[in-house]
């Protein structure tokens, strides 16, 4: 090893767990929530911080504490490759899969913020940037939104602050509502205007027939981007539909490791690959996902968690854009100083030290529960 005596240690990490309410109940097509967790990371440096979070169970706050802190603290916080490379091989027998691989992605990310503090370096540009601004679309359009709701949010990103794509729900209790499902994306249209780009996440709740239907059916309101229409499980579907529509066809955002994004690429299941980076492995794994991706020419979208991608997202060639998402804009806003203005569609990462985030400590303090 490289490592020398002078290299920062890292001294502490730890985890904390958020629970917060949603401002409404929410549904997509194949699921119900009213609060999301949080897990968020702390990883300490003489008197640096570094933050890194996960969207996942409880669960995996305790992974951190108790698997993968004792890996990476007495251990540089400079060489970061040998930190994930420690991670992954020793949870082998638990499986990477599911919280464990989401509370390495935390250990990671909260890893790369607190590096770039430690040299002084805004994120974006110890990664090495290819671009000074990251494109953004609204995300929300849940289908449990009344009319009124869904022409505020719509029309806030579009006509507000002008971001020229945005994203609904569709797929309403598993397929079963698809004439819904319809009037909500004529909806959607209406609200928007022509010149504003629709997205539709199916979240797996259509059988292939039944997505390619209701994509043909649904002609007139130009959809652009159709996501998990059918599981992300069935990479023949996903192809099947994507032959037959013309929309993107999109998943990726469940994938955790780079297997499962060379065989989602290597089935031609999708036009364009999402990754995220709070479950995927953090920053150390996006970078390589992206890699995979390229290989196969196609671009990556980040899913959900703005904050957490942006400057990773700025230091990646092949990016599309990322996921404006409304429970963590939420959420990520509560919780830091320092987030970003999605105006015009694009974010400019900070220019301060790490990811350029202040955890406002008192604000966050009456959502912890562990
Ligand atoms: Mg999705």
């Amino acid at each position: 090893m490289s490592e020398k005596l002078s290299d920062p240690i890292i001294e502490r990490v730890e985890a904390r767990v958020y629970t917060v309410p949603t401002d409404e109940p929410e549904a997509d097509g194949t699921i119900t929530w009213d609060s999301t967790t949080m897990v968020l990371v702390q990883a300490y440096s003489g008197s640096s911080v570094g933050i890194g979070w996960t969207y996942g169970a409880a669960e995996c706050g305790a992974v951190v504490q108790n698997t993968l802190a004792p890996l990476v603290v007495g251990q540089s916080a400079l060489d970061l490759g040998g930190r994930f490379d420690a991670m992954v091989k020793a949870v082998r027998n638990s499986g990477r899969q599911g919280a464990i691989g989401y509370a390495i992605s935390a250990v990671d990310i909260a890893l790369w913020d607190l590096k770039a503090r430690l040299l002084d370096l805004p994120l974006h540009r110890l990664l090495g940037a290819v671009r000074d601004t990251v494109p953004v679309y609204g995300s929300g359009g849940f289908t449990t939104y009344s009319e009124a709701r869904l022409a505020e949010q719509l029309g806030g990103w579009a006509h507000g602050q002008q971001i020229p794509r945005v994203k609904i729900k569709i797929g309403e209790s598993w397929g079963t509502n698809p004439t819904r499902d319809l009037a909500r994306l004529r909806q959607a249209r209406h609200i928007i205007g022509d010149d504003v780009e629709l997205f539709a996440d199916a979240n797996g709740g259509y059988t292939r027939k039944q997505a390619i239907r209701i994509a043909h059916r649904a002609a007139d309101v130009n959809l652009h981007w159709f996501e998990e229409p059918v599981s992300s499980d069935d990479l023949a579907g996903l192809r099947e539909v994507r032959d037959a529509v013309d929309a993107d066809v999109t998943a990726g955002e469940y994938g955790f490791d780079l297997t499962y994004f060379r065989r989602m690429c290597d089935a031609h299941a999708v036009d364009c690959l999402q990754v995220d980076a709070s479950r995927c492995g953090g920053i150390t794994e996006w970078l390589r996902a992206a890699a995979v991706a390229a290989s196969h020419g196609l671009e990556i979208s980040g899913h959900c968690g703005p904050h957490l991608h942006v400057h990773v997202a700025a230091a990646t060639p092949n990016l599309r854009h990322l996921e404006w998402f409304h429970d963590h804009v939420r959420i990520e806003t509560i919780f830091f100083d320092g987030t970003l203005d999605p105006s015009g569609g694009v974010l400019r990462p900070r220019e301060e030290p790490g990811n350029g985030l202040t955890l406002r400590e008192a604000d966050a303090a009456e959502f912890r529960i562990a």
